[in-house]
């Protein structure tokens, strides 16, 4: 049966941006139409000003993300938020990204222009063998944190743990993080950019160091740092053509779906945000592939999946 337009699926086009740790994966493998090298990361469904995705086809055909969110807040479940709440990207680090920190939605909003705070979480999509992720600090207290940080003891200080294809890492503000070398993940965040750098391995961009934010970093660290066990949690064992709720917290909802065959379900969310992450296959008979980023909007109904695919996908509470 043919559906209306409030009830089709919405491919968008994603944004994808240069950084110095990229790779050659995203237009390699994914296919992005981007040129040059160092492409770290692909906002694959995105309404953020830096980077606001466009609908590649159907009715929306060419609007942006945020204009759809605007014009149609009926697509979205009419939430109660000023923007679209979310931002999926993949990440490619070909080399370590610098170890930063967030902060919540209070201290954003009184320090950062009343942006948002930012809660995101990773599900690693590849590594290489005994890869390892800067999650959390060895600080016991607040003094000793500072005192390791005035100090430079930067190898005592951060912590690193092991990771695999498969794990899934939710970092709430306040969580010392960073991708290494080698790694591929899905990030689902908040609709934010706001980020302190804490340590940068003491590289030089052009010349001279990029800049700390130590000050901020300090203010917001949360010390001591959730244990290295509770940190990451490895999810590669879910039943396949399932709606897998993966993490929920107040900042949204995230589930990991494997097509193997055929796979139906009720999209009984304000929308539901999905990304391919492997595989090909189709959605109520439209053709999807690995990299392909969609929002299928509020009230679609029953959803049906085939192929040999694996899938992110994630929504709000309403
Ligand atoms: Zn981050």
């Amino acid at each position: 049966m043919k559906k209306g337009n409030s009830e089709e699926l919405i491919f968008l086009v994603p944004v994808c941006k240069h950084n110095i740790w990229g790779g050659v994966k995203l237009r390699e493998e994914f296919g992005y139409p981007v040129e040059g090298d160092g492409i770290g990361e692909c906002w694959g469904v995105s309404a953020h000003p830096e980077g606001d995705g466009t609908v590649r086809d159907g009715a929306y055909k060419g609007r942006k993300l945020s204009e759809l969110w605007a014009e149609h807040p009926e697509l979205f479940g009419n939430l109660q938020y000023d923007r679209y709440p979310l931002l999926t990207k993949i990440i490619d680090a070909q080399d370590d990204l610098s170890i930063q920190v967030h902060p919540d939605d209070a201290y954003a909003r009184k320090n950062e222009n009343g942006s948002l705070g930012k809660t995101e979480c990773w599900y690693i999509m590849g590594c290489k063998e005994d890869a390892t992720i800067v999650i959390g600090h060895n600080a016991k207290d607040r003094e000793e944190l500072k005192q390791m940080v005035a100090e430079g003891r930067w190898q005592e200080l951060i912590r690193e743990i092991p990771i695999h294809k498969g794990d899934f890492i939710q970092i709430d503000p306040g969580t010392v993080h960073a991708i290494k070398a080698d790694t591929l993940i899905l990030e689902t965040q908040q609709n934010s950019a706001i980020t302190y750098r804490l340590y940068d391995y003491g590289r030089l961009q052009n010349g001279k160091p990029r800049e700390l934010h130590i000050e901020k970093s300090l203010d917001v660290i949360t010390v001591p740092a959730k244990s290295a066990e509770e940190s990451v949690e490895s999810i590669s064992n879910l039943p396949e053509n399932t709606l897998n709720q993966i993490y929920t917290c107040e900042k949204y909802t995230v589930f990991k779906m494997d097509v193997n065959g055929s796979a139906v379900f009720e999209q009984s969310y304000p929308f539901l945000a999905a990304s391919v992450l492997e595989g090909d296959g189709s959605v109520d008979g439209s053709e999807v592939h690995k990299g392909d980023h969609f929002i299928i909007p509020n009230g679609y109904g029953k959803v049906e999946m085939n192929g040999s695919m694996s899938l992110i996908l994630s929504t709000v509470e309403r």
